[in-house]
């Protein structure tokens, strides 16, 4: 449901994103949209370009490796940075995954849903977010984005070279 509506508001990149394959090891997406002071950003990722395995975890290593991640995910000064001069303040972090509880796909390609909000104090000094996410993950290779705020639409790629997304 989040994803119609999502598609809805994108009119225009809708058939960007869906030219992108939801599901490809080695790459994630993120949605970036900006509501006035509220910044939303969700990540959808393969486990696989996260953890470099997709089936739930079977011992206390993957447990272990599972937990990592999602401490690293936690770590949203590290994960996503809005433009310092907005002077944005995170005010939630939902994450979502079969591995971190739940029932595996059918097939076994399972994801990781997150979902990072925060209040922006200078919403018009908000022009850029940057990634730390190919550093905490090197299986990590590419990252499409789409945006939607007051500026219009975009969409763009980012990779380890090029972890910052602007508008
Ligand atoms: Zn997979």
């Amino acid at each position: 449901m989040k994803h119609f509506i999502f598609s809805l508001f994108f009119g225009l990149t809708v058939a960007i994103a869906q030219a992108a394959p939801a599901h490809v090891h080695g790459e994630a997406r993120l949605e970036i949209s900006v509501d006035r002071e509220q910044l939303v950003i969700t990540l959808e990722s393969p486990l696989d370009s996260l953890l470099g395995f997709e089936h739930l975890p079977r011992d206390a290593g993957e447990r272990q490796a599972v937990e990592g991640m999602a401490a690293k995910l936690k770590e949203v000064g590290k994960v996503l940075v809005p433009s310092a001069a907005a002077q944005c303040t995170s005010t939630g972090i939902e994450l979502e995954s079969p591995a971190l509880g739940g029932k595996s796909e059918p097939g076994g390609h399972n994801d990781l849903d997150a979902r990072y909000t925060w209040r922006c104090a200078k919403p018009e000094a908000l022009r850029d977010v940057a990634t730390g996410l190919f550093t905490d993950f090197p299986r990590l290779r590419r990252i499409t984005v789409e945006f939607a705020g007051q500026q219009g639409q975009r969409a763009g790629r980012l990779d380890a070279r090029n972890p910052r997304f602007s508008w």
